[in-house]
C-alpha cells in the first residue's frame, strides 16, 4: 500500500510516497517558501509530480492532538473540528497541518486521509507525569496539562532499537532523546512513554536550536511585564536556545566551529546543552525506576560524536559507559540504520530516526482498524461512589419526622439527585461515615457498595441489578436522630448500561442484553464483562461502574466505552477459558 506522507510546517510541505509494507521510500521532496497564498498550488503541484504512482492513503502529521487522540485517526468532520479546537495549544504548527489536510482532501479526494498525532505517543503517561501543579480547575477549564511532542520519532527509535537488540520493547527501560532542531526526551517504559522533557507545548525541557526549554515561571512574568507577551513568545521561542546563549548561532555545527575557535558564547551554548540533556537522563531513568537502553536520534544526536560524548561522560553511576572510538566512528542511514556505542550493560545506541516511515505505517495501522471498527457512538462512563437509597419511613428515623431531601447536585440520569443528607453504614467489622443519600426517596432501602467496602465492613453483598434487593444482605444505617438495621438492601450495583430505545436500536441490543464493554485508550485498558443493558424512555445514555471496577482501568472523570460486538467476543471467550484453565 502506498501512503503519501505530508508533513505541513508554516513555511515548508514535506513529502514521501512510501510503500507501508516493505518500508521503501519510493518518492521523497521538499517545497520551501510556502505561504497562506500558494500553499493549495503546491500541493497540487506535488501529487500532480506524483501522478505515475497510485496513491492508496495519505498520513498528515499533525503536531498537536490535544487530550482527543492517543492513536493516529481517519479524519472525518468531527476529527477535523477536534484538531481545530487544538489551534490554541499549538497556533505556530495546528494551522499550517489543518490547511494540508484541507488542500491534499480536495486534491485527493477519493482516498482514506489520516492524522497522525505528535502527541500521540505521550497521550497515555500517567497522571502524574502529566499533571503540572497548578489549581486542578484552572488546568482542566483550558486543557492545561503536559501533552509532550516527537512521538512519532521517540516511538519509531524505541522500536528500531529493540529490534536491534533482538529484544522485545516490552521488557526494555529506554531512554530516547531526539536531538534536532527541536529536542526531546522521553521514558519508555515496556513500550509505552511514561514520561517526556516537552509540556504544553514544545518549548519544555531540553535546550533547542532557537527555545530555551525549561526556564522558571518567574522569567516568563517579568519578561512578559518588561517585553509584552508576544515578544516574550518570540525571545524564549525564537531567539533563545543555543542561539539565544551564543549569539551567533543556532546550529550546533557552526557552534561546533565557533567554540573550537576560542568563541565563549558557543563554549557556553554547547555545556548549557550538553548538561541539561544529561540532568533529563537520571530524570527520565528514575520515572522508570531503571534503565537498559539510551537511544539518540534527530540531527545533533545521530550526526554529533561531539554533543554525545559531552552528553554520556561520567554517567558509570547509572551503568552507562560508552566506547570514545565506537562513538567517533558511528555513522547511521537508512541502510544502517544502528549504531552501537557502548560498553557497559546498559545499551547506548544512535539511532536513524524516520518519522515519515512511522507515520506511514500508523496510516495503514489506522485505516485497518477503521475497517474492522463499528462505527458506533462511544459510551460515556460514570463512576459511581458507594451511596444509599431511602424510603420516606426510613428518612423519618434517620434525620427525624417530617425531614425532606436537601438536593445537592444533579445526577445524569434525569430527575436524580445527590443530597446534602448523609448517614454511616454500619457492619459487624467497622463503619463508614459520610455516605451520601441518592433522592429522590425510593420504595424500598438500598446501600450499594464497592467490593473493598465490603471487605472493610465485613459483609457479603451479593452482585445485584438496582432494585433487586430481595434476599440481598443486611446493615445497619445510622443518622443524626436514629438508626436502622436493614434485613436486605445491601448490594454490589451490578455494572450496567442506561440507555434509550433509540439507542438500544443504534447499538442493536435489547433490555435486559448482557454485554462486554471495552474501554480503549485509557493508561490501562479493560474489558468488561456481563454488563446489563437497561432501557427506558427516560434514561440518559451512561454506563455505571463502581470505584473498584473505575480503579482498576485507572478512569479518569471522562472515559468513554466501546461495546464489543459477537465476532470479537467470541474470541474473547476463548482467551479467558484458556486462563480459566491455567489457574
Ligand atoms: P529537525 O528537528 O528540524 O528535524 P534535524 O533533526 O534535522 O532537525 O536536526 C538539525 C540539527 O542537527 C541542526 O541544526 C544541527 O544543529 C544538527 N546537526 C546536523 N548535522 C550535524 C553534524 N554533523 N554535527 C553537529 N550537528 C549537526
Amino acid at each position: 500500500m502506498a501512503v503519501l506522507v505530508i508533513n505541513c510546517g508554516s513555511s515548508s510541505i514535506k513529502f514521501s510516497l512510501i510503500d507501508a509494507s516493505s518500508g521503501q521510500t519510493i518518492e521523497s521532496g521538499k517545497q520551501e517558501r510556502i505561504t497562506e497564498n500558494n500553499y493549495e498550488e503546491s500541493i497540487t503541484k506535488i501529487i500532480s509530480e506524483l501522478g505515475s504512482h497510485q496513491i492508496h492513503a495519505v498520513g498528515h502529521r499533525v503536531v498537536h492532538g490535544g487530550a482527543h487522540f492517543t492513536k493516529a485517526t481517519v479524519i472525518d468532520d468531527e476529527v477535523m473540528q477536534a484538531i481545530e479546537s487544538c489551534v490554541p495549544l499549538a497556533p505556530l504548527h495546528n494551522p499550517a497541518n489543518i490547511t494540508g489536510i484541507r488542500c491534499a482532501q480536495k486534491a485527493l479526494p477519493d482516498v482514506p486521509h489520516v492524522a497522525v498525532f505528535d502527541t500521540a505517543f505521550h497521550g497515555r503517561m500517567p497522571r502524574r507525569a502529566s499533571t503540572y501543579a497548578i489549581p486542578g480547575d484552572v488546568a482542566k477549564a483550558h486543557n492545561i496539562k503536559r501533552y509532550g511532542f516527537h512521538g512519532t520519532s521517540h516511538e519509531f527509535v524505541a522500536q528500531r532499537a529493540a529490534a536491534f537488540l533482538g529484544r522485545a520493547v516490552e521488557d526494555l527501560r529506554i531512554v530516547t532523546l531526539h536531538l534536532g532542531n527541536g529536542c526531546s526526551g522521553a521514558a519508555i517504559e515496556f513500550g509505552r512513554s511514561v514520561d517526556t522533557t516537552m509540556g504544553l507545548t514544545p518549548l519544555e525541557g531540553l535546550v533547542m536550536g532557537t527555545r530555551s526549554g525549561d526556564v522558571d515561571a518567574g522569567v516568563v512574568l517579568q519578561l512578559a511585564k518588561k517585553l509584552g507577551v508576544e515578544e516574550t513568545d518570540n525571545l524564549l521561542n525564537r531567539k533563545s536556545g543555543l542561539l539565544g546563549i551564543s549569539g551567533k548561532a543556532s546550529d550546533l555545527r557552526d557552534l561546533e566551529q565557533l567554540a573550537a575557535d576560542g568563541h565563549d558564547g558557543s563554549r557556553l551554548a554547547i555545556n548549557v546543552f550538553a548538561h541539561r540533556v544529561r540532568k533529563y537522563i537520571g530524570a527520565l531513568a528514575t520515572s522508570m525506576g531503571g534503565i537498559d537502553a539510551v537511544v539518540l536520534t534527530g540531527g545533533i544526536g545521530e550526526n554529533s560524536a561531539n554533543m554525545r560524548q559531552r552528553i554520556l561522560q561520567r554517567l558509570e553511576f547509572l551503568g552507562i559507559r560508552i566506547d570514545e572510538d565506537k562513538n567517533i566512528d558511528a555513522r547511521v542511514s537508512e541502510s544502517n540504520p544502528v549504531a552501537r556505542i557502548s560498553s557497559s550493560k546498559v545499551e547506548v545506541l544512535v539511532v536513524a530516526t524516520n518519522e515519515a516511515l512511522q507515520i506511514a505505517k500508523e496510516t495503514n495501522r489506522a485505516i485497518g482498524a477503521a475497517v474492522t471498527d463499528t462505527g458506533r457512538r462511544p459510551i460515556p462512563i460514570a463512576v459511581s461512589a458507594r451511596h444509599v437509597h431511602v424510603t420516606p419511613e426510613a428518612l423519618a428515623i434517620l434525620f427525624g419526622e417530617g425531614h425532606e431531601l436537601t438536593p445537592y447536585k444533579p445526577l445524569s440520569q434525569p430527575g436524580q439527585y445527590a443530597c446534602e443528607e448523609k448517614v454511616s453504614i454500619i457492619g459487624p467489622r467497622s463503619r463508614i461515615d459520610g455516605v451520601r443519600i441518592l433522592g429522590p426517596t425510593r420504595p424500598g432501602c438500598q446501600v450499594e457498595i464497592s467490593r473493598t467496602d465490603e471487605f472493610a465492613l465485613g459483609v457479603d453483598a451479593p452482585v445485584r441489578r438496582s432494585g433487586k434487593v430481595k434476599g440481598s444482605a443486611p446493615i445497619t444505617l445510622e443518622g443524626p436522630k436514629g438508626k436502622i438495621n436493614l434485613e436486605e438492601g445491601l448490594i454490589c450495583a451490578r455494572r450496567h448500561i442506561h440507555m434509550t430505545p433509540e439507542d438500544a436500536e443504534h447499538y442493536g441490543v435489547s433490555d435486559g442484553d448482557e454485554v462486554e464493554v471495552a474501554i480503549r485508550g485509557g493508561v490501562r485498558d479493560l474489558t468488561f464483562g456481563d454488563v446489563l443493558v437497561r432501557v427506558k424512555s427516560s434514561y440518559k445514555l451512561e454506563m455505571h461502574i463502581d470505584t473498584d471496577e473505575a480503579n482498576a482501568a485507572e478512569l479518569g472523570r471522562t472515559a468513554e466505552g466501546a461495546l464489543i460486538y459477537n465476532d470479537v467476543y467470541e474470541e474473547q471467550v476463548s482467551v479467558s477459558a484458556e486462563i480459566a484453565g491455567k489457574r
